[in-house]
């Protein structure tokens, strides 16, 4: 899968994130279900380009993306102290949301994959009410072993789904979707960690008000304490963005 080509960048300590708003996002999406072969989508928030720091494989993922979305605002901050700004943060929940709206406009079916058990079909439910017209072509949860993934992918493949969401965390989901992209049958695959929890309301999402603040990431870390390991790769990544600087480029 190449870069996107046309499309402004950053490069944010190895990692290429681009700089496009949410509206470009999905126009870009769209314009990826109309091409005749599988793309992908890489929602970049801290943990991930932390993760990627000592994980090249993860690197490789993400840097040859059709499109990698920034999606904390950790990102946007280290954006702008690169001197090239993403416009806006891009969060991965917002986005496949907005895929969902479209895709009940397009008849694209799309599929869930991830969470718990039940989980996803809760969210599938949920999107279906929201956006009548959603085809759901199928979901199934996220704790599966390496032997039934296979079977998983040719029953996305069967499904005939357009679309496909994977709820793995990162960077699980990335490497799943690079490993049976081109399996899967799927025009567009993109990773979304907990956002089928936020759908299915297993997790709140923040208020507006805590988000207007760009407070989201707080919120989420001090609700669920499991996300304290995520919350540790922030201070690293406030570190590396501030005394390591030069290890970021604009491109285009
Ligand atoms: N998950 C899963 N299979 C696994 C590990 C995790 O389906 O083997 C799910 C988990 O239930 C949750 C999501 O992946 O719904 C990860 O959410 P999180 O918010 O932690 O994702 P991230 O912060 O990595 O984007």
């Amino acid at each position: 899968m190449s870069g996107t080509g046309d499309i402004p960048s950053v490069t944010l300590f190895g990692c290429r994130v681009d700089r496009l708003p949410m509206e470009g996002v999905v126009i870009r999406c769209s314009e990826f279900l109309r091409e005749d072969r599988p793309h992908y989508v890489v929602t970049a928030d801290t943990s991930a380009i932390v993760i990627a720091q000592d994980d090249e494989p993860f690197r490789g993922i993400i840097n040859d993306a059709d499109l990698v979305t920034p999606d904390s605002i950790g990102v946007v901050w280290a954006s702008k102290r690169a001197g090239s700004p993403v416009p806006e943060r891009v969060p991965g929940v917002d986005t496949m949301e907005r895929l969902c709206e479209l895709a009940a406009k397009t008849g694209d079916p799309v599929y869930l994959l991830g969470a718990a058990p039940g989980v996803a079909e809760m969210a599938a439910n949920a999107l279906c009410q929201r956006f009548p017209g959603l085809k759901v072509s199928g979901a199934r949860d996220g704790f599966f072993q390496p032997d039934d993934e296979p079977d998983i992918v040719r029953a996305i493949a069967e499904s005939g789904a357009r679309i496909l969401f994977v709820a793995l965390g990162i960077p699980k989901q990335e490497k799943f979707i690079a490993r049976n992209l081109a399996s899967t049958g799927v025009r567009l695959a993109m990773g979304v960690g907990g956002s089928f929890d936020c759908f299915a309301g297993i997790v709140k999402r923040a208020p507006t008000i805590v988000r207007n603040f760009q407070l989201e990431w707080l919120w989420r870390t001090l609700s669920n304490p499991k996300k304290w390991r995520k919350a540790l790769t922030l201070p690293q990544f406030a570190f590396m963005v501030l005394f390591h600087h030069k290890d970021t480029e604009a491109q285009r």
